[in-house]
This record gives structure tokens, sequence and C-alpha cells, in this order.
């Protein structure tokens, strides 16, 4: 059952639903923060008076563009595509660009919704937006890759800048996607303008410990959690959901840390290694050879393969869902703490339910919500756009150190805020506040 709202946030909502009809994720993104908001507006009347959480929910700019292109076969294809360009209060419009056939406006203003306030948790100049497309990259060559890129970019590139709006990769856009996106805006636009986007490859622009920091960032958030508990990583049994770029360094930074993670899962199935998984053969078949999970129990007999698994009934003491958005429901959340689970951090933006959240309030099970736990990632894209805009590359070892200090100030921000604000340990209330009342301070410096 959903928290209640506060008596001036429920019309605000309700106005939401109406001027969105049908977009669920973005509705349950939007509901989640305004559940966390009704102290603050009894502490700043001036919110209200300015209606910034109004203008919060209204993106500032939606683009939405034609994508045609020509397949290895010389067949043609039209996808959709989207730019959400949500809040410049802070800065640059920032946010990756997901490719998945699932993608729809209600998906990317909920991506871009919650990254507003993941970016103002970093406290570096960034504002939130969010991209995308409909085009399924599953089984395309790379050449249909490139060309599909391309094509996205003859439109988008008009929207873009290094002052203006910075897309970087979600699901379904890494590196070789940046990479075809950013020829095609150089070749337009005849700018090596290196800041337009992040998630670039080390020799031509991008930065060390970028394609780590979103995976390494959960875990430093959670290993944050741990102490306050007096707890930490160290032989803790885990279980990460996915196997693409977030799940795979989390894992990586687990295990440095003295974490055993048993499993972990693509879209057709869940791999169970009690050994330990085995990152190497992890990172060859995901990365290299680009193929799906069922190859790593080929490769390695003595793990175990099911397909359609449920990776949450797999008993574990730490939980990081790195896949993505309602993965993780509240019956997943059931057999999880029946099975002794005392911690979750989301690596993927919104993969637990409402009601699986609110049980785990509950039970006590400490939650750190996407938008604190996830926000390396796009912090790294930030130390990233300061690495182009002094023509520098920095160190991988002062990178993640710059990664670790920002994960540590974000957690002790949510901590401290949920403190303020009465809500002691609730990491989801002192996330969703802490980054509200930085943008809408800078909101209402800069008048309407
Ligand atoms: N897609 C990532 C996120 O959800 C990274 C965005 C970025 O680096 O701009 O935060």
């Amino acid at each position: 059952m959903a928290v209640g709202l506060d008596e001036k946030l429920e019309p605000i909502y309700q106005d939401v639903l109406h001027r969105n009809p049908g977009e669920t994720e973005f509705h349950q993104a939007v509901r989640e923060v305004l559940e966390s908001l009704g102290p603050v507006l009894v502490k700043y009347p001036e919110f209200a008076d300015y209606k910034i959480i109004q203008r919060i929910c209204e993106p500032e700019r939606q683009i939405i563009f034609r994508v045609p292109w020509q397949d290895d076969q010389g067949v043609v294809h039209i996808n959709r595509a989207f730019r959400v360009e949500f809040n410049s209060a802070l800065g640059p419009y920032k946010g990756g660009m997901r490719f998945h056939p699932s993608v729809y406006l209600g998906i990317i203003k909920f991506l871009g919704f919650e990254q507003i306030f993941k970016n103002a948790l970093t406290s570096l100049p960034i504002g939130g937006g969010k991209g995308g497309s409909d085009f399924d990259p599953k089984g395309r060559s790379d050449r249909e890759i490139m060309r599909f890129c391309q094509s996205l970019m003859t439109e988008l590139y008009r929207h873009l800048g290094e002052n203006t709006d910075v897309p970087a990769g979600d699901i379904g856009v890494g590196q070789r996607e940046i990479g075809y996106l950013f020829g095609q805006y150089k070749r337009i636009t005849n700018r090596y303008e290196s800041g337009v986007l992040t998630g670039k490859g080390l020799d031509w622009g991008g930065s060390r410990a970028r394609t780590e920091a979103t995976g390494y960032g959960v875990v430093f958030f959670l290993e944050e959690m741990l102490k306050v508990r007096a707890d930490s990583l160290d032989g803790k049994t885990c279980v990460v959901s996915g196997s693409g770029n977030v799940a795979i360094h989390a894992i990586e930074k687990i295990q440095e840390l003295g974490g055993r993670v048993i499993a972990c899962s693509d879209s057709n199935g869940v791999i169970l290694d009690e050994g330990g998984i085995d990152l190497a053969l992890l990172k060859e078949i995901k990365e290299i050879e680009r193929r799906r999970i069922k190859v790593y129990a080929e490769r390695k007999p003595d793990s175990l393969y099911t397909e359609n698994g449920g990776i949450w009934d797999i008993p574990c003491a730490l939980a990081l869902p790195c896949a993505t958005q309602n993965e993780l429901t509240e019956k997943d959340a059931r057999t999880l703490m029946a099975n002794g689970c005392i911690a979750v951090a989301e690596g993927a933006n919104m993969p637990t339910t409402p009601e699986a959240i609110e049980r785990f309030f509950e039970a006590g099970v400490a939650f750190a919500p996407g938008k604190a736990a996830n926000a390396g990632g796009v912090a790294t894209s930030a130390l990233e756009m300061q690495q182009n805009a002094s023509r520098d590359s920095w160190s991988f070892e002062y990178t993640e150190a710059r990664l670790r200090e920002i994960m540590t100030s974000i957690h002790s921000t949510c901590f401290e805020t949920a403190d303020q604000f009465g809500q002691s340990g609730n990491y989801v209330v002192g996330a969703n506040i802490a980054g509200f009342l930085k943008v809408g301070r800078a909101m209402v410096a800069m008048g309407l």
C-alpha cells in the first residue's frame, strides 16, 4: 500500500497523472519523491509560492524524433528517439541514452526526473536529462549499430553542446555507441567538442574509472551504509542482478573488498556459482564476445544456469539490483528477508517497487535508493567533463579517490538530511529532500 500524500502535494500529483497519461514509470518516480516532500513545504514556504515542485515535475523541453536506418540486408527501419531536457538549474542537462525496445516517453521521463535529484546529490554542476530510443541492439551487427547511432545523431546534434546538454550511456549504450555518436557530432559540427558526450574511450577524451564508476560507487555507498551499522562487506554473500556494465563492476569491487558474489543474471536467466562468480570469465563473455550469460555455465560446469530463474530466491546477506526498473517486487523482498538479507543497494534506476521498499523499511533492512547509490556513474561523467574542459587526463587512482569521496559525501548528506527531518536511516527520504533542496534553492534564486 502506498504512503498517503500531504494535502498540498496530492493535487500536484493528480495534475502529473492528468498531464502525462499512461506514463506509469514516470508517475511512480514522481510519487516517490512527493511522498518525501511534505515536511519540506512546511519548513520552506517559498517553494510553494514559486511553484517549485510543479515546475520540477514538468520537463523544460521534450524532443521526440524519427530515426531511419538501413540494416545489413538493405532493409529500412524506423525507430523513435527521445531527449528529455528536464531541469537545468544546476548545470547543463546531463544523463544517459538508453537503447531498448521498452523505451517510450514515460520511461525516459522517469529516468530524467530521477536524474535531476541524483545529479544534484553529486554536488557537481550538472542538470538533469535523459534520452533513448526503442531501437533493439540485440543481434545487430557493429555496422548496423554504427548506422543507427549516426542517424540518431544527425537529428540530436542540434540540441546538444558541452554547456547545453551532455548525453552518456545507459542500458544498450556503452563506449562503442558513444564513439559512433561522438564521431557523427564531430563530422556534422566540425568541432572536437570533447565535453559534449561522456563515457568516451580513453584515447579520445574519456576518463579513467568512468566505466567502473557506477558499479564501484554502489559498493562504496553500501560500505558506508554498513559502517553506520558497525558492519562491513567482509565475508558477506551477495547477489547482483544483471550482467552489464554496472553489475560487472559492482561484482569486481565487492570481491576486492572481501564479499562473495554467488549469482548474477541477464534478461533470459540466472547464473548461480556457489564458489563465487569468475569475473574474468564473465567479462570475456559479456564485454568481449557480447554473448548471453548462459554461456558462463557451458564454460564452467560447476555453476548452474536457470532459464527464467528468480535471482531473488537465492539466499544472500546483500542484494544489489543492477538490471532494470521494477525488477525486485514485494514478493522478492519477502523472500530475500526470509533468507536473511540485511541490506539492499540499487545499482539500476528504480529497480525496487514501492511495495518492496515498504517491506524493507518495516523490517529495518538498510535500503539505498538508486538516485543516491548509483550516482557514481554520472558523478564521474562530470569529472570527465572537468578533464575535457581543462584538456587534462587524470590517473585511475586519483579519479577513483574522487569518486570515493563523492560517494561518501552523498551517503552522509542523505543520512544527515533524513535525520534532520526525523526519519533516521531512511535514505529514500534523505536523498529526495537533499536533492530537491539544492535544485529548488537554485530555481528560487534564478526567478521565474
Ligand atoms: N545512465 C547513467 C545514470 O543513470 C549515467 C548518466 C551519465 O553519466 O550522464 O546515471
